[in-house]
């Protein structure tokens, strides 16, 4: 029998690499960045349409290729980052198997600009189906540009399997947030259909995640960073309150290169332990440094599964790191006990024994000496410091117990002594009123480090959170302003003229009816700003254009399901921003007003993002306390 065995042609070759490396547009999104990187560019734009189906278009400014380099790119196995086997284990750039430009020409339109610095002209060439259709000279920056058009022309089987638009455009964004957090001393920006979606100047690690995920990323994050020999470790993880129900903001960067691994999660999720409620996952944006020699990231065609020399090292180590960040930042209780102690004790005190701690004794402390007239001063004025111990009038601390109705009247003193305990500075960020007619109020009410309200009830102590306190009282004034559509509107003296991206415009334009129910008045729109004349009467001027940016960012980070509603989204989010914040004093009408406002609402116990308003502290259970 004659020999069957043929060698395939390249272009069959190539079509059948492409099906490892190119699953769909947001494989080629990331190869396509990649290059860019490898080449040394810090500018760097990416610019889609129809999510990535009819063009993916890659502009860097860096090195560019000759004319003959420009030809070879497209060639399987042809590379300039490697050129020997050696070379795998000691790996300085995310590209190396010489495939991935071979495959996306197998398979798509491409079209290649490219000009080296010193060159006076560039290259040109179109290819098509492995084919090349043209080369020609061109005028062009330097650095280098890829259109990659029609992606799977050629294999319709391929094109159908791809996903609706929105499902693609997720993938594309993945993989650029990917790249993105990876680099964060390189500018990226992503057009989408001809607008501008993402625009990320360098910067350093915090500020690209926040610019990626929103603003309101940046409180959510805790800082981990431990150098050891064989790992060091830098980024954020999620604070565990912030936990989400989908698995999204996970991202681990091994030498700069996005990685997945189970294992490694695994280590993270372990070091989460107890604090996380079910079915919520944290999030976590860390760097791991390693030698390049312990590992081998030539195990998957797409570069995202490595193997490590040293696993369970790494994975050791990363959970404690972890675990020891959240600690740090009174997230969960520090004590470890896996945890090595001589890592925690500074190398100056290590070699040094412990000396006992003394406690000092004024033995000639007699309690029943004191003269009980003094001690509310003693109390209020140096609290900590007081050295002579005064007993306590039970005058005063009784008329704590006094419930509402009674005050005054088992006391002869005024229960306004009360007062006397609120040790934070008086000093105003803001006001709840407007004007404040100081109404002289019962006593029943104190701030406690500006951000508690504590009211003596009946049964014992209510402890009212005022941040989330006030984003409920607001949540439901304006969800009632815009089902009912009566929120009452404030002329602004001047129009207000406001910036945003043509996406963020069309966020705005979308909640527009809403927003008008709740007091705006939108005057007219250009390209890249709006004009406002008219605001909710609660809606200082000043705030207006922070809570329209913090409402589009709401918009943008909210993924969107059955129960989505933007009517709902926008009274949370406007409720969020106009919230008197934690840390902000409350005169005592204020204070009042928290408390009177909650409980007319209608559902006063959780803030409009269910978490508690307050607490109560029975009367009993203080009295067990001090059994
Ligand atoms: P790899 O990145 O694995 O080397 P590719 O097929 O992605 O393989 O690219 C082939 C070669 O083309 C690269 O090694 C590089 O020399 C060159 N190249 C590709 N993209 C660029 C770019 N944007 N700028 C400069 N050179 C590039
Ligand atoms: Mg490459």
């Amino acid at each position: 029998m004659a020999d069957i065995i043929q060698l395939l042609p390249d272009h069959v070759a190539n079509q059948i690499a492409a099906g490892e490396v190119v699953q769909r547009p947001a494989s080629v999104v990331k190869e396509l960045l990649e290059n860019a990187i490898d080449a040394g560019a810090n500018t760097i734009k990416l610019i889609i349409k129809d999510a990535g189906k009819t063009l993916i278009q890659v502009i860097d400014n860096g090195k560019g290729m000759s004319v003959t380099d420009a030809r070879l790119s497209f060639e399987r196995h042809a590379t300039s980052k490697i050129k020997s086997a050696d070379d795998l284990f000691q790996l300085n750039t995310k590209g190396f198997r010489g495939e991935a430009l071979a495959s996306i020409a197998a398979i798509a339109h491409v079209e290649l600009k490219t000009k080296q610095d010193q060159d006076e002209v560039g290259t040109a060439i179109t290819i098509e189906g492995s084919k090349i259709t043209a080369q020609d000279v061109t005028v062009s920056p330097k650095g280098t540009s890829v259109a990659v058009k029609n992606l799977f022309f050629n294999i319709p089987a391929r094109r159908n399997f791809l996903k609706s638009n929105t499902v693609e455009l997720r993938h594309v964004l993945d993989e650029f947030h990917r790249v993105a957090l990876a680099h964060p001393t390189l500018h990226f920006s992503l057009y989408n259909n001809g607008s501008e979606t993402f625009n990320l100047p360098v910067s350093n690690y915090r500020q690209r995640i926040v610019n990626i995920f929103g603003v309101k990323t940046n409180e959510k994050l805790v800082p981990v960073d431990e150098d050891t020999e064989v790992l060091k470790i830098s980024g954020f993880v999620g604070k565990p309150e912030f936990a989400k129900k989908t698995r999204g903001e996970q991202y681990f960067f091994v030498n700069n290169r996005f990685i997945k691994s189970a294992y490694l999660n695994h280590a993270i999720l372990s070091a989460f332990e107890g604090l996380l409620k079910t079915g919520t996952h944290p999030s976590y944006f860390l760097n791991l440094e390693v030698d390049p020699q312990t590992i081998d990231i030539n195990i998957h065609p797409t570069k995202t599964e490595i193997k490590f020399d040293d696993e369970h090292t790494l994975y050791a180590i990363l959970r404690s790191a972890t675990k020891h960040s959240l600690g740090q930042f009174n997230i969960a209780p520090v004590l470890d006990f896996e945890r090595d102690a001589t890592l925690d004790t500074p190398y100056t005190q290590q070699q040094k024994t412990s000396e006992m701690p003394k406690i000092e004794v004024d033995r000639s402390f007699n309690p029943f000496e004191a003269d009980s007239g003094t001690s509310s001063k003693a109390v209020s004025s140096t609290p900590k410091h007081t050295k002579t111990y005064n007993k306590p009038s039970t005058e005063h601390w009784e008329s704590l117990y006094v419930g509402l109705e009674s005050k005054g009247t088992r006391s002869t003193k005024p229960a306004t002594d009360f007062s006397a305990l609120t040790f934070e500075s008086e000093e105003h960020t803001g006001a709840l009123f407007e004007e404040k007619d100081a109404i002289e109020t019962s006593s029943t009410t104190y701030q406690l480090h500006n951000k508690y309200v504590i009211s003596a009830i009946k049964s014992g102590m209510l402890v009212i959170d005022q941040h989330r306190a006030h984003q409920r009282i607001l949540y439901e004034d304006f969800l009632r302003d815009i089902t009912v559509k009566e929120g009452v509107s404030q002329q602004l003296l001047f129009p207000l003229e406001l910036h945003f991206s043509p996406q963020e415009l069309e966020i705005v334009k979308q909640l527009q009816e809403d927003l008008e129910h709740t007091g705006f008045v939108f005057s007219k729109y250009t390209e890249a700003s709006l004009e406002i004349t008219g605001v909710p009467v609660m809606v200082p001027e000043s705030e207006i254009s922070i809570i329209l940016e913090q409402l589009v960012s709401d918009v943008q980070n909210e993924v969107p399901d059955a129960n989505f509603s933007a009517t709902d989204l926008l009274a949370k989010s406007m409720a969020k921003s106009l919230a008197i914040k934690t840390g902000q004093s409350l005169q005592k009408d204020e204070q009042e007003h928290i408390v009177n406002k909650l409980f007319a609402c209608k559902e006063p116990n959780v803030s409009p993002t269910h978490k508690p308003t307050f607490i109560t502290v029975g009367t009993e259970e203080l009295d067990r306390k001090f059994i």
